[in-house]
């Protein structure tokens, strides 16, 4: 045998040699001390290289040629071994790592409205139904609208109902109640009929404790049109409190006075805790106050734009905040706008 065919040789017991070994091995670690072994610059296929300017000049295209092919064979295999060992150790470990889905998540803290905003779109959807819409006014009002359009005057002895906010520049006030939104609705409709629910915050100048609140929310209805009498303000009050406390549910309308109102009156409805027999909810009385109302001053229209002689209308007010009091038997209005997170959740 030449020197020649013994170097081919050798180089092919080497290709198969290290090609059988990259087979068995499972490990990178295992596989980077096989690339040292085969292709590092000490390996036996290196040595064929480095010897070669030594060999007959006749001899070395075929060796070298032969030498470079074992050598791109083995990087090839190893690349390819490579691969699979890797995705092999990818799979293991997704089966270890593999994640129970079926498990229920963790709930992200979700947001919520206010109460009192719940109650009062109850409160819009029901009127709704009975063709009423939200007549938004503002919170900062004129003396004027907030009370001398009211059938308020100065130094009338019912502005004591409403303690009050003045703001710095004069005549200027927050508003007490959201019957100014009366003036407004009238002046910007009339002569045409008016459906509207008044709904918003309002401000009082109160000495805080569990049943008042500076700042709390009304939410007021006003009809205005020709022929509407105090058997339209019964019925739709009525219907009012069936949808909203039940149907059946017994109301009773009792004379009260409101400077804005003619005849004025406050509706009860049967205590919906105890129906009627008596608890602490309603003390004893079986009772429960929820609005007030009455047919629209003949001032107060004429204030408006509507002639009382031919036009005529109901009023009514009821605070959202107070609804929900009773239902849900809060007993401190103040925990409405103290931010505890804790109360806010209940609901
Ligand atoms: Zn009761």
């Amino acid at each position: 045998m030449s020197k020649k065919e013994n170097m081919i040789e050798e180089l092919e017991e080497l290709q198969k040699r290290a090609e059988a070994e990259l087979v068995s091995l499972n490990s990178e670690a295992n596989l980077q001390r096989w690339k040292t072994a085969y292709l590092g610059h000490s390996s036996a296929l290196m040595q064929v290289f480095k010897r070669l300017p030594e060999a007959p000049l006749e001899m070395r295209p075929e060796v070298g040629q032969h030498a470079n092919q074992v050598k791109a064979a083995l990087e090839t295999h190893f690349e390819s071994r490579s691969m699979e060992i890797r995705q092999a150790a990818l799979q293991q470990n997704l089966q270890q790592e593999k994640q129970d889905v079926t498990l229920p998540g963790r709930v992200p803290p979700c947001g919520r409205l206010h109460i009192t905003t719940v109650v009062l779109r109850e409160i819009y959807r029901i009127f709704a139904e009975m063709g009423f819409q939200v007549y938004r006014s503002p919170e900062v009002e004129s003396d004027v609208n907030n009370f001398e359009l009211l059938n308020i005057p100065a130094h009338h002895p019912a502005r004591d109902l409403w303690d009050t906010f003045f703001i710095k520049t004069e005549g200027v006030v927050l508003r007490t109640h959201t019957s100014p939104g009366q003036i407004r609705a009238m002046r910007e409709f009339a002569p045409e009929p008016i459906r509207v629910v008044l709904p918003g915050m309002c401000y009082r100048y109160e000495q805080t404790d569990a049943s008042h609140e500076f700042q709390f929310n009304q939410v007021e209805l006003l009809a205005v049109g020709k022929r509407i009498t105090f058997a339209n303000l019964k019925g739709t009050l009525e219907e009012f409190a069936q949808r909203m406390y039940g149907e059946g549910v017994r109301t009773r309308i009792r004379p009260s006075y409101f400077p804005f109102v003619e005849p004025g009156g406050e509706m009860d409805v049967e205590c919906f805790v105890c129906g009627g027999k008596g608890c602490p909810v309603c003390k004893r009385r079986g009772w429960l106050e929820i609005l007030g109302c009455g047919m629209v001053h003949p001032v107060v229209l004429r204030n408006g734009g509507y002639d009382p002689e031919v036009y005529s209308g109901f009023a009514a007010g009821m605070g959202p905040e107070r609804i929900t009091m009773l239902r849900y038997r809060i007993d401190d209005i103040r925990n409405f706008w103290a931010n505890d997170v804790r109360f806010l959740e209940q609901f």
